[in-house]
């Protein structure tokens, strides 16, 4: 697919529209599109049975193109994928990404605009939202009807009803652990939605610069995603240094799961902070997650109990990781570990 083999942009509903129309700002890695942004379709999916949700991707080069393709085959109710094509867009830049989502709903007029509420939506949705002079809402884990939406709140002690009341467009982040898309249904891969450009022509790049993008450090992983991984298993204060947290990782290997932390092991050095799991780290909801020489505080707990089923290994009884644990071991974890490591088959 080549940018001069796109139509032109689909003529779409004004922006004073009553019928539900949806912008999913999605991100894409590798020609794919992100399992993330995949989830932000499955929510939008649910706000209305009609085919009104619009993709929109951005950035440059054949693996957009691809992506593009991808996202135009995921779901039978995507009426089409919009197509930004910049290189300023290659890099996840808040200010510049809020102007694009201005710019498309000013050219559009969407009812909706969702993304998923990882780092990336978190930064660009709020920033959207004030150009577009609404008030998203965040954290989204259910959606009732195309205006009223289920958010945790007090560190998900507690869930919120909240019914949005403002002018479109109804801006939503949406956890993705709650809405799951995960292969392209054969409906959707035969009837692809039809691919446009987005007009950049009014698009200022010269204003837009507060911020440039310097460089990415990563690490390369042959583990899981920590954040999609069908395992997780996570180690707390009680693994004592990062030496020890290899015998989880080891343990991870023979699982085939991603590596998961508290907040205490972050802070003491054992792991970078990207395996933080909680409040203020990642939410998780794997098929099953093991905690080791984890207390179980709220503020981990907010980032994992929805986990399908949990496992936790604790030398103290009464450590509240009990009360949301289906199996829970008394026990010294360094005495565990390496029995289970022994007995574990390799992968
Ligand atoms: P501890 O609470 O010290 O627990 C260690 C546990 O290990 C104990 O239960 C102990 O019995 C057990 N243990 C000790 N030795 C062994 C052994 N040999 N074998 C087995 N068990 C053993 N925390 C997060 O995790 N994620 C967050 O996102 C997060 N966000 C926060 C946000 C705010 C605003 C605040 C105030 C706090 C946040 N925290 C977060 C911190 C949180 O409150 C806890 O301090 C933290 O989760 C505790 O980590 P821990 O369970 O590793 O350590």
């Amino acid at each position: 697919l080549s940018s001069s083999s796109l139509s032109p942009s689909l003529p779409l509903r004004g922006p004073l529209s009553r019928f539900i129309s949806t912008l999913v700002l999605a991100e894409h890695e590798g020609g794919l599109v992100k399992q993330s942004s995949l989830s932000a379709v499955a929510a939008a999916a649910s706000i209305n049975e009609e085919k009104s949700v619009t993709v929109l991707l951005g950035g440059s080069g054949p693996s957009l193109h691809k992506a593009a393709s991808h996202a135009a085959s995921c779901h039978p109710l995507i009426l089409q994928v919009l197509v930004a094509e910049a290189d300023i867009l290659v890099h996840p830049l808040a200010e510049t990404w809020a102007e694009l989502v201005h710019l498309v709903h000013k050219q559009s007029g969407f009812s909706h605009i969702i993304s998923s509420s990882n780092s990336f939506g978190k930064n660009v949705l709020p920033r959207a939202a004030a150009l577009l002079d609404v008030s998203p809402v965040t954290d989204v884990i259910g959606i009732s009807e195309p205006r009223l939406f289920t958010r945790p709140i007090y560190a998900g002690n507690a869930l919120c009803t909240v019914r949005y009341t403002g002018a479109d467009p109804c801006i939503i982040t949406i956890r993705s652990t709650s809405f799951t898309l995960s292969s392209s249904s054969s409906e959707a891969k035969s009837n692809a939605a039809p691919i446009s450009q987005v007009d950049l022509s009014t698009f200022d790049e010269g204003s837009l610069p507060k911020s440039r993008w310097l460089n990415i450090t990563s690490q390369e992983s042959e583990r899981p995603d920590l954040a999609n991984a069908r395992i997780v298993v996570t180690g707390g204060r009680a693994l004592k240094s990062a030496e020890n947290f290899k015998l989880l990782e080891k343990l991870a290997e023979k699982l085939g799961a991603a590596v998961g932390a508290t907040r205490a092991a972050v802070d003491a050095g054992f792991v970078p902070n990207d395996l933080q799991v909680g409040q203020t780290g990642k939410i998780v909801a794997p098929d099953l997650y093991m905690a080791f020489g984890v207390s179980g505080a709220i503020q981990h707990l907010a980032g994992m109990r929805d986990s399908k089923v949990i496992v936790a290994v604790n030398k103290d009884a009464d450590a509240p990781i009990f009360q949301v644990a289906d199996y829970g071991l008394v026990a010294d974890l360094f005495e565990v570990i390496p029995e289970l490591l022994e007995k574990l088959p390799d992968k």
